[in-house]
């Protein structure tokens, strides 16, 4: 880990000027992926996988030509970094997989997870292999160091009740909460709440879903009908002109004299909502995920 980012704090800690978004806080952990060489025993996005050498690569057969397409390796991630983590199960590395290829229904490139113990793999695969075709370039992600930092984050404005909303929409109730920042009569009031009080964006590990342009769908785990919460955000930008106020305070110069792939250094692009979200079911990282193969692991609870 040879990187460091900080999130500047929030214009206005929301669950002070409405409580009622307290009980809503979930801890995530954005993943700051920046350009590096991360070997097998590091946190990395699109970096090289600790495999065991006696394990088989996972391929994908389907909706392309050809024999088996090896899979791509997305992420990796100690619970070191990423204490998260541990409270999906008693894994302490998590490794994310993908095919390089739009799949229906949603045009997504299908993903594969396997939790691990790292001390369990002493004889490490040397030259995994790679994918024989790639639909996109954008699926290939670029190797990446981490800096993982644990945030706060509030539902998106679509996952709140109607009430809530109300309140968020009306000028008069954040004046009587003393939410009123700098601009503030120019502001809109549910921008400011969607675009930095309260889903972080980027690469993040957790968190609430970042709802924009589709209504909110609830998931539940087919197993045993929990509500799956979100476990990995890939995400095409970690900041665009609305999200600003997330830009960790290392990258503001670099985000002012812009150009380049200074917001993706993963340079991932994921459909036309601009992320791909895991989810996985509370109960047991073994249950079946949507838009995952079924998860690979022998260290359940
Ligand atoms: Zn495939
Ligand atoms: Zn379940």
């Amino acid at each position: 880990m040879n990187t460091t980012r900080t999130t500047p704090p929030r214009r206005l800690d929301v669950a002070e000027a409405f409580p009622e978004l307290g009980p809503l806080a979930r801890p995530a952990y954005r993943l700051h992926p920046r350009p590096g060489s991360p070997s097998v025993h590091e946190s990395s996005v699109g970096g090289p996988l600790l495999w065991p050498a006696r394990q088989q690569w996972p391929t994908c057969d389907k909706w392309h030509e050809g024999p088996p397409n090896p899979l791509l390796p997305v992420a990796q991630l100690y619970a070191r970094d990423v204490p998260l983590l541990r409270s999906f199960g008693k894994a302490d590395l998590l490794q994310v997989l993908w095919c390089p290829f739009g799949h229906p229904p949603d045009h997504k490139p299908p993903t594969a997870l396997f939790w691990r113990n790292a001390a369990d793999v002493t004889d490490v695969l040397e030259a995994p292999p790679r994918p024989f075709e790639v639909e996109e370039d954008h699926y290939v992600p670029e190797p990446c160091a981490l800096a993982p930092e644990p945030v706060t984050e509030y539902p998106a404005y679509l996952d709140l009740s109607g009430e809530l909303q109300r309140r968020l929409s009306d000028r008069g109730a954040w004046r009587v909460a003393g939410g009123e920042v700098d601009g503030f009569d120019e502001i809109d009031l549910q921008s400011l709440y969607t675009g930095e009080l309260s889903v972080a964006p980027g690469w993040k590990v957790g968190g609430w879903p970042p709802w924009g342009c589709t209504d909110p769908i609830a998931r539940f785990c087919i197993i045993c009908g929990a509500g799956m919460t979100p476990l990995l955000t890939i995400a095409s930008d970690e900041w665009d002109g609305g999200t600003t106020g997330w830009i960790p305070y290392e990258d503001r110069d670099l985000a002012e004299r812009g150009g380049g792939n200074v917001s993706n250094p993963p340079e991932v692009q994921v459909g036309s909502a601009d992320h791909l979200q895991i989810y996985v079911c509370p109960n047991s990282p073994a249950h079946p995920y949507p838009g995952g193969s079924h998860p690979h692991t022998d260290l359940i609870q």
